[in-house]
């Protein structure tokens, strides 16, 4: 998408018939979206193919400059600097922070976001996107349906501030907070063993996973989750009604501008957490699911993990949970292929090895012997292969979205998308 002007003369006694249509154009354009959003760019350099700097100049700026919108560009020097530039950003500054960036400066965002003396004002003040220079773009491919530049950049400038649900994370001593995916087995195995193979492009996940199929690796563990929704077909109905209230939300926002909601009270750091952390004796409330026989553990807060792989077709943006996907290592080979292949064609749902439920919790311990032989992968960033525990905090972050209320996929209920498509 590019840039555009038309220009038209106006005669002098139409000039105030002219700005009235002026107005309602914006009104139009805009509905109840923030105009001249005042932006903080963080720029990775390394991210994806080392082109975000080019792309941002190119595809990006010239949206944001003809749209009013202010912006403040910065570009990360290491690993941990964009948490370090959002823990010290002055929030009553800007309204936005836009990372040109993979899925992992947003994590970082958020966490720096976290660290501030007023953590939960600063999560519902600053709205946190995504401009996708990464290899991993699956925040903007949720939001905005898009991994073009330009397309996100007009995603900005007209999204609708959003909350969604952010996770803590607790490992050791630490607490992170994570917003996109939690996994353990297959699909971190496969995201983060591959590492070596890199030279294969792409290829080396496919390659990764059909290894891992052939060979019916587990990985043994102990789970234990505060349950939620345990059957698919509650969570279809518990899906089906959030997509009512979404229609309901946008309908309203086409017509009046909504304002920032926060309150004075929200002046505090992150929530306390109400299952204590990993090291605290397991909650009464959790209960134990089998995990001898693991061939995969993933959990989600976005339903794309990466373009086209829709994993989590029923995840709602701020509905409190966390949609839990568990697989058993040992079923058929071709069992495996198929449910797997069905990510793509959008039937994972409903295939039989699939358990999917929603959770607002849990406690993974793995077994494996020797502590050795698989990956924790926490937003797709690597973690260490420890006992860690998780839970969900509702609407505590900010994001900008077409809709206001879901993510831009075919979810578990058809819609006017997807029988578009
Ligand atoms: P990709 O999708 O390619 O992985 P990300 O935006 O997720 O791109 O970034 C990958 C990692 O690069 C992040 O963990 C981030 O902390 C790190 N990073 C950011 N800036 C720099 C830098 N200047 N040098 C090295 N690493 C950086
Ligand atoms: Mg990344």
């Amino acid at each position: 998408m590019r840039v555009a002007a038309i220009n038209y003369f106006v005669e002098k006694p139409q000039q105030q018939h002219a700005q009235r249509w002026v107005s309602n154009l914006l009104d139009r354009a805009y509905g109840g979206s923030q105009r001249r959003k005042r932006i903080k760019v963080l720029i990775n350099p390394f991210g994806g193919k080392g082109s975000a700097q080019k792309w941002f100049l190119r595809d990006v700026e010239p949206i944001f400059a003809a749209a009013r919108c202010k912006c403040e560009v910065e570009r990360t020097l290491y690993r941990g600097h964009a948490s370090e530039i959002a823990e010290k950003l002055d929030t009553n500054v800007f309204d936005v922070i836009a990372s040109c960036s993979g899925d992992g400066l947003p994590h970082e965002v958020f966490n720096g976001l976290g660290k501030k003396n007023d953590a939960a004002l600063a999560l519902s003040k600053i709205a946190v996107v995504q401009l996708p220079c990464g290899s991993g773009n699956a925040m903007s491919w949720n939001l905005n349906g898009t991994d073009s530049n330009s397309m996100a950049a007009l995603c900005v400038v007209k999204g609708i501030r959003t909350p969604l649900d952010l996770v803590s994370i607790t490992q050791g001593g630490q607490r992170t907070l994570s917003f996109l995916s939690q996994a353990f087995g297959v699909v971190a195995d496969v995201d983060l063993g591959t590492e070596n193979l890199r030279w294969m492009g792409d290829l080396r996940f496919t390659y990764g996973f059909f290894v891992r199929v052939m060979t019916k690796t587990v990985y043994p563990c102990e789970i234990a989750v505060k349950m939620e929704i345990p059957t698919k077909g509650e969570i279809r109905e518990h899906y089906r009604q959030e997509l009512t209230k979404s229609r309901q939300i946008l309908e309203q926002q086409r017509c009046t501008s909504i304002e920032r909601e926060t309150s004075a009270n929200d002046d505090v750091g992150l929530p306390p957490l109400k299952y204590g952390t990993v090291n605290s004796p397991l909650p009464e409330t959790f209960v134990q699911i089998p995990g001898e026989k693991t061939g995969m553990f993933y959990t989600g807060k976005m339903a794309l993990m990466a373009a086209g792989a829709n994993f989590f077709p029923a995840t709602i943006p701020s509905d409190g949970y966390l949609d839990l996907i568990t697989m058993d290592g040992d079923i058929s080979r071709p069992a495996a292929i198929k449910s797997f292949m069905a990510v793509e064609n959008g039937k994972f749902f409903d295939m039989p090895y699939v358990n999917y439920q929603k959770i607002s919790g849990f406690r993974l311990t793995p077994k494996m012997e020797g502590g050795k032989g698989g990956f924790i992968a926490i937003d797709g960033e690597k973690f260490p292969l420890e006992p860690f525990q998780a839970e969900v905090h509702r609407g505590l972050g900010t994001v900008l979205s077409k809709s206001g209320k879901m993510y831009e996929v075919d979810g578990v209920v058809p819609t006017e998308r997807s029988s578009r498509s």
